[in-house]
């Protein structure tokens, strides 16, 4: 354990090393949020671990480095959202290194990304990246990094000819016909390897205790893009927490329904024993579903300094709940907020999300009336909403769903603030034509390389998109058009599980309103 420049690390850092092979691995945000990112900092570690590859973490924020430019032989994104490609171009153009893959030599790093927007769809960013990752990329990112330095003295695109070997590995040059995800297996707890007071969570340990969630929404990209499910056993993570605990008290459990580990009593009440016996810990959880409230839980939460917790219902109408696989009844949403009263909870903020496909009015009118019966019931209960809109995703059943367009979208935000506010409930809501442009992207293909190149350089406003697509592109086809099941998509030769005729037929279903049972 090293304490530097106000960070403490997890593991030990070679500060002599004689590596002859240089890498950045870069972060598309300030270093405080790359500090609070699972993913990009067990990565790190796992290169900077050993001692041939020398790596340096760059972030937006980066004003200088340690190695040169040109003595950078690779440079990996981590790529998590879809704006995030004007971050990375704008890190590109800072760094003086050609944005398109084609005007680069030998001279330039080799770039590449990985990510849930990239294992999705990365067809739409192929003309800005040497090679792609291809699903969880723990172990992928040093297996490249090691072949990238074992064929050093070869060409770029010989270098590139072996990657497209390695399964995982999408490499937009040379011909792939299928490129296989790669699903790591969970069988070590990854958990925060650097603490700090700079990171955007300050000082706190993470530790991701699932992979994946089993409900399956048909919008859901956490879900289908970690299928199967996978969950660290008990004892890992009690030791997981122990190392924690040993240089902070703060910590924070990661997954996409955490609830759902088959032991997360237990691991609550082992934090709650520990609590109650004089060890201070402040501990939160990603997410709960309503499901899976229950007394052990609400009380460990609050033992631990949780004050409020959200809850995702994403639909108004049970009606809709189902359509989208959600399958919660108003029943079971009192009974959470029952349970999180009782326990001690000061308040909910539930998600919500509009437009979703076969939406109606009366959905929104139900979305009011639950929430005017939870404001009168749970008097004094905080209760707030937050909204967001469907913006379809490749890779799940919603990916033939287009959206609603933004003006019938945006009257529905200007209904539920009038009426939410009439009854006194707050409520928070992301901007339509954002999100408009964020299904551009999501089902985006290689015709939109010049789009993003001319929103970057007019500084990816709101009106730069539109100009840049004006007369060139037609964004409604990506964002608002339904697509035929038979249509090939740009995406089908991402290897997923389950697979397209899987989707195809859960899409069917779900929009037919049959009730699913999990
Ligand atoms: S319950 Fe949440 S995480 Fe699970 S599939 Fe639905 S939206 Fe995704």
């Amino acid at each position: 354990m090293k304490k530097q420049q106000n960070k403490i690390y997890l593991y030990k850092r070679n500060p002599y090393k004689k590596a002859d092979f240089n890498m950045w691995m870069a972060f598309p945000g300030p270093e405080s949020f790359a500090l609070s990112s699972l993913g990009f900092l067990w990565m790190f570690k796992s290169i900077d671990e050993t001692d041939d590859i020398n790596i340096e973490a760059i972030y937006q924020d980066t004003a200088s480095t340690r190695v040169p430019v040109e003595n950078v032989s690779l440079m990996g994104f981590s790529f998590s959202f879809d704006m995030d490609i004007f971050t990375i171009l704008g890190m590109l153009e800072q760094h003086k290194i050609p944005l398109k893959s084609s005007e680069r030599t030998a001279e330039h790093p080799l770039i590449f990304a990985g990510g849930p927007v990239i294992t999705a769809n990365p067809v739409p960013y192929k003309d800005f990246f040497d090679f792609f990752i291809i699903g969880d990329g723990e172990d992928l990112n040093l297996l490249v990094a090691r072949i990238c330095r074992e064929n050093r003295e070869k060409n770029r695109q010989e270098i590139l000819r072996i990657l497209s070997e390695i399964e995982g590995i999408y490499v937009p040059t040379v011909r792939q016909n299928s490129v296989k995800k790669v699903t790591k297996r969970l069988d070590e707890c990854i958990y925060t390897p650097v603490i700090s007071e700079n990171a955007f969570f300050k000082n706190t340990f993470i530790i991701e205790v699932e992979r994946g969630c089993a409900n399956r929404c048909g919008f859901c990209l956490a879900s289908y893009l970690n299928l199967p499910v996978r969950f660290v056993s008990y004892e890992k993570i009690i030791d997981t927490i122990e190392l924690g605990l040993k240089y902070t008290d703060k910590i924070a459990l990661l997954g996409a329904q955490i609830t759902a580990h088959p032991q997360f009593k237990e691991i609550c009440a082992y934090i709650y024993d520990k609590i109650t016996s004089g060890k201070k810990i402040s501990m939160s959880i990603s997410s709960m579903r309503v499901d899976s409230f229950c007394p052990e839980v609400v009380r460990t939460l609050v033992a631990a300094g949780q004050k409020n917790t959200t809850l995702a219902i994403e639909a108004g109408s049970e009606r809709l709940r189902r359509v989208i696989n959600k399958n919660l009844t108003e029943d079971q949403i009192f009974k959470a907020v029952d349970i999180a009263r009782e326990n001690g909870l000061k308040g909910f903020k539930f998600y919500g999300m509009l437009g979703l496909p076969t939406e109606t009015c009366d959905d929104l009118d139900e979305m009011l009336s639950l929430a005017e019966k939870i404001k009168q019931r749970y008097k004094g209960f905080d209760i707030s909403f937050g909204f967001s809109s469907f913006v379809p995703k490749a890779n799940t059943p919603f990916q033939w769903c287009g959206r609603e367009d933004t003006k019938s979208l945006e009257k529905k935000v200007q209904y539920l603030k009038k009426e939410l506010h009439k009854i006194g409930v707050k409520a928070q809501f992301s901007s339509i034509k954002w999100d408009y442009y964020q299904a551009v992207l999501s089902r985006g293909d290689e015709k939109l390389t010049d789009f993003i190149l001319n929103a970057y350089k007019n500084g990816f406003k709101l009106g730069s998109f539109k100009s840049s697509a004006k007369n060139k592109i037609n964004t409604d086809y990506y964002a608002l058009e339904n697509y035929p099941y038979e249509m090939p998509l740009p995406w089908d030769f991402i290897d997923t599980k389950p697979g397209k005729t899987f989707l195809t037929e859960e899409s069917k279903r779900l929009l037919s309103e049959k009730r699913c049972v999990v």
